[in-house]
């Protein structure tokens, strides 16, 4: 027990508590703005959505202006032009998008992504090409006012895995591959898979679909349905028409049948580069890219005697 030695005035005490607790406030405000001011703000990603697709479109072909995006716009869409100089770009624009038309894609809301200067499969006796190939595209973009390419897609959809380091080191966050290695690229028909973020690399962003001539309503569908259940469709289409590369063509009247599906449907339609808004591609990547792509090969297998009969 301790002895009362002094009577407390209720007044002083009341006083002293007062000013402790406005000190006390004063400093928390100080530490909570301090910690505001120095700490960098969280990447809030949203989740994602069942009926999530991305548009692609690539080898900067003359239709995607004169056809593409007038429907686009039409539905509010989002989509990735994938541009490079390769074929016969330079001379023939007559098939061809000459810059100041990449350029008013940008400036309408699309983006331009990269997809090599000379059209260049990524394949390993290339890899120490692809930096250049980059770079001539992303020197093209600054002379047009058009920012740095941040996704790109694989030529040809062929890809050596050394890409990826190149890939990254030149400031691409999201790479779009084909459907292959788990389909065939002749014989599935342009079949693919949905993009799992965690199971499938950032740089090799499977596509879904990639649009052929024969292509059907229920084809696209098909590719369209794989947006749910946390996986995104990435759709790959080249010219509509497309001329030069007949293989890949997609007719007019279908890609307008596709759209209006993916609208009356109620899917949210995006671009590459939109990606990030979902994704983060530094955390969100496997330790072992092939893991996935070999079991998505090995369920094919056991599917496929059921498939074929
Ligand atoms: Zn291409």
């Amino acid at each position: 027990m301790f002895p009362i030695t002094s009577k407390i005035n209720p007044l002083v005490s009341a006083e002293i508590l007062r000013v402790n607790v406005v000190s006390l406030i004063a400093r928390l405000a100080v530490c909570v703005m301090v910690i505001a001011v120095f700490t960098p703000p969280l990447l809030a990603l949203e989740p994602i959505p069942d009926k999530l697709v991305v548009l692609t479109f690539d080898d900067s072909v003359k239709s995607h202006i004169t056809v593409v995006r007038p429907i686009l716009k039409k539905h509010g869409f989002g989509g990735t032009f994938y541009i490079t100089e390769g074929f016969d770009f330079k001379e023939n624009k007559e098939s061809y998008l000459t810059w100041e038309e990449i350029a008013f894609l940008h400036r309408d809301g699309f983006e331009i992504g990269n997809h090599t200067r000379d059209h260049m499969g990524c394949t390993k006796k290339n890899l120490s090409k692809i930096k250049e190939q980059l770079d001539a595209i992303n020197d093209r973009c600054a002379e047009y006012d058009i920012p740095k390419p941040t996704t790109f897609a694989y030529p040809g959809n062929a890809f050596d895995d050394g890409a990826i380091p190149i890939l990254e080191e030149a400031g691409i966050q999201f790479a779009r591959r084909g459907g292959s290695p788990e389909y065939s690229y002749q014989k599935d028909r342009g079949k693919g898979f949905g993009y799992e973020p965690g199971r499938d690399h950032p740089l090799l962003v499977p596509s879904a679909g990639d649009a052929r001539p024969d292509w059907t309503l229920d084809d696209f569908k098909r590719a369209a349905s794989m947006a749910k259940e946390g996986k995104i469709a990435i759709l790959q289409f080249h010219g509509v028409p497309e001329v030069e590369h007949p293989w890949v063509h997609t007719p007019v009247v279908r890609f307008q049948e596709y759209m209006q599906y993916l609208k009356d449907e109620g899917y949210t339609v995006i671009a590459m580069r939109d990606l990030a808004k979902y994704v983060d591609p530094k955390t969100q990547r496997p330790d072992d890219l092939w893991e996935v792509i070999s079991k998505r090969k090995a369920k094919l297998a056991k599917e496929k005697p059921t498939e074929e009969e």
